[in-house]
């Protein structure tokens, strides 16, 4: 019940500390543990209750536990996509993300619309560990072949009934059927969901395996 019981490595511990959380939230009690045992995971969660690092933290313990390959020149291809709604809202989760990765080899990079893709386009093609996304703005890099997802192991799915409402479940089929990206069961998949409508079933149906479902 404490970030010190889930085992997670120590500079993860004080970079968590150093934004300012003294102990899990609910969710984060509920799925950092499910997440870390790589099991897949769909959490009823609203903003506000600490969903970014109920699934920020386990990841990124994982990649740091799984260590950095010496890359050899060859860039960095991410190893989690995390898909939101809204430009906000991924912002925030990066934000988040660097808050978690300071000090460490991890790197997170941002692509969200409404803005010019030359600056995002280059920050993607210099290499990244952690990929936030905003939908729409991924799926039409994923047209222009912008991506290799081969290397990816967490694809996070945030706001996901947010995600449908605006229309943006095409964009979420195309990316999580990507022919690069590794299928469900060899990936880990990690939804987060404030409502359980019939189409956010369905998503969880067609895109996980076994999942775990936590409910605060
Ligand atoms: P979220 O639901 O992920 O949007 O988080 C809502 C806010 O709560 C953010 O500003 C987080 O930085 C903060 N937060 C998340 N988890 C904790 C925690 N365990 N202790 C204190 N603040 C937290």
């Amino acid at each position: 019940t404490s970030f010190e019981d889930a085992g997670l490595r120590t500079l993860l511990l004080d970079n968590i500390k150093k934004a300012g959380y003294v102990k899990p939230t609910p969710v984060q009690k509920g799925s950092i543990a499910v997440i870390l045992a790589k099991r897949d995971l769909i959490a009823c969660a609203v903003t506000g209750s600490g969903k970014t690092a109920a699934y920020l933290v386990p990841v990124m313990n994982i990649l740091l536990e799984q260590g950095v390959a010496p890359s050899h020149g060859m860039v960095q291809k991410p190893e989690v996509v995390i898909v939101a709604p809204t430009r906000e809202l991924a912002i925030q989760i990066h934000r988040e993300a660097c808050k978690f990765a300071y000090n460490s080899v991890l790197k997170s990079v941002i692509i969200y619309g409404g803005t010019v893709t030359s600056h995002q386009r280059s920050n993607v093609q210099a290499g990244c560990n952690i990929l936030v996304a905003t939908a729409g703005r991924l799926k039409d890099f994923l047209e222009r072949g912008v991506f290799d997802f081969s290397c990816v192991k967490f694809l996070i799915l945030d706001e996901a009934d947010r995600m449908l409402d605006m229309g943006f479940g095409p964009d979420i089929e195309k990316i999580a059927a990507h022919p690069t990206m590794p299928p469900k069961g060899v990936r880990r998949t990690c939804m987060f969901s404030a409502t359980f409508p019939e189409e956010v079933q369905a998503l969880a149906a067609g895109y996980m395996e076994d999942y775990i479902f936590v409910t605060t």
